[in-house]
């Protein structure tokens, strides 16, 4: 699931730098701290205009993408799929024959993309991933031959799934850890995807972060950012989980900090610089808010929705490396790929699930994208600092009557009866749904 948007108040746009999302009552949860802390945050970074434990952008490497789209193409992409909330007039203009952007707001610095003529005269795309249709041909039966994909499992379960606050327990059972499903559903998926003929790797096949850091090391930023957000002593005390007031101490901030920023961003470093894989696939289980982790609440509502990149808010794009990653992304083109893979494996995965597709409460984040009926555009961090195709898949609400008692009854061979109805285990037909969709994909794009 990805933390949490706000169908009330858009300043909570900062939150989608995250990479979960948490809905409806969650977001009752986010406290007027939040509000101002995300309300002011572009103050609060405006000496260097970057995201939570951004990078300075260089732009010098966009220069490889001259005369590599057309005016048409760009300004589709833009209007219809990256800048649906509105194009930042005073950061992006667009011309006829190039497109201005700006490289820093401080500085006022701009960087030029000349356009290419026409699409015959279209300079290659530089990129290390490839497309489907890149690839060589391949037999019937390895529809995914030669394909790198590498899985990511969202979360990390284990001991830090109370941390993450991906934890629940209803009475004396089992507790529910989402990182520990996901991690589960992409070891099934990958010994689906290599009888297939992928190359599977993954960006974490265990409990332990990829993050070398601790929250520990997050004390002074998480006191800075209370601190020069209305904070003036903020606390360290643990408080209660389900108290608004835990959000405002040096705790709560500097364990976000570890594990959803820094985790997230040396995820993006092993897939950019290691893995080089041609997709990601994200996993998650999704939820709807629970309240008291230890008494949750189960729900009647069950969806399935998947995301690719886009939709970003004139916020976002007004820090400088979230509109450089963004003008990136959009370059390379990923969307053009990851767009189809995600409407064919969400067919897939409605068709498996009979789930149906998640309706935003608001489309203040999200854009609608596709022909399934289930894919939107959002932008969160691991969708745009990927630098390839990346798939995220939120199927199966988690504290869901239904679901729960699919992920209590765990991983079976066959089929049993949960709530009167004969089911695969809730992981295989996740990891069969997943598999077959990609099949699909790949089989039709190899032909
Ligand atoms: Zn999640």
């Amino acid at each position: 699931m990805t933390k949490p948007k706000s169908s009330w108040q858009p300043s909570d746009a900062r939150f989608s730098y995250s990479s979960f999302v948490i809905h409806s009552s969650f977001v009752i949860r986010a406290s007027s701290f939040l509000l101002a802390w995300f309300a002011v945050s572009s103050t609060l970074l405006a000496a260097d205009n970057l995201g939570i434990l951004g990078t300075k952008p260089n732009w010098d490497v966009l220069e490889n993408y001259q005369r590599t789209i057309t005016h048409d193409e760009f300004a589709h992409l833009l209007n219809d799929v990256y800048c649906t909330h509105g194009i930042p007039n005073d950061l992006i203009k667009i011309d006829s024959d190039s497109a201005q952007i700006v490289s820093s707001r401080d500085s006022g610095k701009v960087f030029t993309l000349q356009f290419a003529p026409d699409e015959n005269s279209e300079a290659r795309i530089p990129r290390l991933w490839r497309p489907a249709k890149s690839l060589p041909p391949t037999k019937p039966d390895k529809p995914l031959g030669g394909l790198r994909i590498a899985l990511d499992p969202g979360h990390l379960g284990g001991r830090w799934a109370k941390m993450e606050e991906r934890w629940f327990q209803v009475g004396d059972t089992k507790p529910v850890t989402e990182g520990d499903l996901t991690l589960r559903v992409s070891r099934l998926l990958a010994t689906r995807l290599k009888r297939l003929g992928a190359t599977v790797l993954f960006v974490r096949n265990s409990t332990q972060p990829i993050t070398s850091k601790r929250p520990r090391d997050f004390v002074d930023l998480a006191k800075k950012i209370l601190i020069e957000n209305g904070v003036p002593r903020p606390r360290d005390e643990v408080l209660n989980p389900m108290d608004p007031a835990k959000e405002g101490t040096i705790r709560w901030q500097s364990e976000m900090l570890f594990y959803r920023y820094s985790e997230i961003r040396r995820r993006a470093v092993l897939v950019n610089t290691k893995l080089h894989p041609d997709l990601v696939l994200c996993l998650h289980f999704n939820a709807e808010g629970w309240g008291d982790p230890a008494n949750p609440t189960l729900i009647d509502n069950n969806h399935l929705h998947l995301l690719v990149n886009g939709s970003y808010l004139q916020d976002e794009l007004a820090l400088d490396d979230e509109r450089f990653e963004m003008i990136r992304r959009l370059l390379s083109r990923a969307y053009d790929e990851e767009l189809p893979i995600a409407d064919t494996v969400a067919a897939s995965m409605a068709k498996a699930t009979s789930l149906p597709a998640y309706q935003y409460p608001t489309t203040l984040t999200t854009t609608k994208v596709g022909s399934s009926g289930n894919v939107y555009a959002r932008n969160l961090l691991a969708t745009r600092i990927y630098r390839c195709p990346v798939v995220y898949c939120e199927p199966y609400v988690m504290n869901s009557k239904d679901g729960y008692a699919r992920i209590e009854a765990g991983d079976y061979e066959g089929t049993k009866e949960i709530n009167g109805v004969e089911r695969k285990s809730i992981f295989r037909e996740y990891a069969d749904s997943v598999a077959n969709g990609l099949a699909d994909y790949y089989r039709e794009a190899r032909k």
